[in-house]
């Protein structure tokens, strides 16, 4: 079966050489400068702001286009334009679903496209590439080749496609067809930054045998896993919410000292940009660093569970609220969904059969106490809340006991990946007794 699927190739770029670099920003500086040119003329006629005739789409884009494609050249110019374009449509899009009553999925009301930058910070560098003015290179030296201006080659007595160096290997090398490219600095790390979309055909593996492994969505752990080849993963969350909180708490106080009136600033959307970047960048590595250990298991089944944790008697209202919007545990579930079934495996759902506090041993639910990570229960069983739960929840789909043949291996954020935690083996532990094979000790955090 042919399958077209769209991904993305996300790297760092370099410029060559210093005239290159400036080169470089004068294209993203003046590609942001037409961004807010036609966002002003759109944004005044939304206003309805004496002397801008008609509505959004009166303004003359046309006019605009012609003085900007001397710098950034035809295309880009009409990209940039296009993409302000799709902005509004989404906008519009949105304010639509806001005001119909029986749509409860915007509960905002949206903002209308923003500006590039503002003018105590400058302009936020940025542009977009048409498919057909930028060529991408994969090898021992990749490179990426974009095409600019005449007025910029002037400037710079350059000739030609200006060359960035690629910084890494994509996770997509092999595709049909590429899209329109985003280019950008990113401030947060002075790096340059692409996005490639590329659409793909069926790169889906197969799976190598056919085990099943069940997963505990939650908060405290992002994901407890247990396979029925008997192992055990825990990614674990405190670390990402903790910079989640700082920079929350960073925002509060920027919020703060805002003049009276204003309710935003440049440098708190730019926070706001950082925290979900990061949150973005540590789903998609989780997934991924999973599924590959799953396949590897020779696991062609997930079953996917728990969610309903989150919203538990051992958080509260204040924490929910602020993990909820922290995980964004529906568009991480998407994204897990997506990345399983990449790799051949099948996937299910099931949140709603879900009892995240049986204790595996009786099969009390209501005698149990959880604190913390410790699930403990009077009949004497001690364990890890999600991980036994995880094991609970495996057991209940494949209809058989599970033995655990390994310590569980844990993973933390370093910002970058998730590596094994050094709490993660314990080689002198023996799991022999099996009335302590779902024993995980005492293995409880700080985290209050
Ligand atoms: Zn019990």
């Amino acid at each position: 079966m042919d399958w077209l699927m769209k991904r993305a190739n996300t790297f760092a770029v370099r410029p060559l050489s210093d005239d290159g670099e400036q080169l470089l920003r004068d294209l993203l500086d003046a590609s942001a400068a037409l961004w807010n040119e036609v966002n002003y003329q759109r944004l005044m006629r939304y206003n309805d702001e004496v002397g801008f005739e008609g509505d959004v789409w009166d303004a003359d884009t046309g006019q605009l286009e012609g003085r900007y494609k001397g710098v950034l050249g035809a295309s880009t110019a009409q990209q940039v334009i296009r993409k302000n374009s799709e902005a509004w449509r989404g906008f519009f899009g949105l304010k639509q679903q806001y005001h119909d009553e029986s749509n409860t999925s915007v509960t905002e009301h949206p903002e209308p496209p923003g500006f590039r930058g503002n003018e105590d910070d400058g302009r936020r560098l940025k542009t977009v590439i048409r498919n057909t003015s930028y060529t991408v290179e994969w090898g021992d030296r990749s490179r990426l080749e974009i095409l600019v201006g005449s007025e910029l080659k002037d400037r710079y007595d350059h000739t030609g496609r200006l060359c960035l160096e690629i910084a890494g290997n994509p996770n997509w090398p092999d595709y049909e067809k590429q899209g329109r490219l985003d280019l950008w600095y990113d401030e947060t790390d002075s790096t340059f930054r692409a996005s490639q979309p590329v659409t793909i055909t069926d790169a889906r593996e197969t799976p190598l045998a056919d085990e099943t492994a069940a997963l505990d969505i939650g908060a405290n752990n992002l994901v407890a896993c247990t396979t029925t080849t008997g192992e055990q993963y825990l990614y674990e969350g405190r670390a990402l919410f903790q910079r989640f909180r700082e920079t929350t708490r960073e925002i509060a106080r920027l919020q703060s000292k805002l003049r009276e009136g204003r309710y935003s600033s440049e440098r708190i959307r730019r926070l706001y940009r950082k925290r979900t970047r990061r949150r973005d960048h540590a789903q998609e590595a989780l997934c991924r660093d999973l599924i590959v250990q799953l396949h590897e298991e020779g696991v062609d089944t997930v079953y996917i569970g728990g969610l309903t944790d989150v919203l538990e008697t051992h958080w509260s209202v204040e924490t929910n609220a602020k993990t909820h919007n922290f995980w964004s545990f529906k568009k991480f579930t998407e994204r897990l969904v997506c990345t399983v079934e990449e790799y051949g495996i099948s996937v299910e759902v099931r949140s709603e059969a879900w009892t995240s506090q049986e204790c595996p041993q009786c099969g009390s639910t209501d005698r149990t106490t959880r604190h913390q990570d410790t699930l403990t229960c009077p009949c004497g069983f001690e364990g890890h809340a999600d991980l036994t739960a995880s094991m609970t929840f495996l057991e209940r789909q494949t209809n058989n006991a599970v033995r655990r043949m390994a310590p569980p291996v844990r993973f933390q954020w370093d910002d970058h990946d998730w590596s094994e935690s050094p709490r993660s083996h314990r080689p002198n532990e023996q799991r022999t007794d099996l009335s302590t094979v779902h024993r995980d000790g005492n293995v409880a955090s700080g985290e209050s």
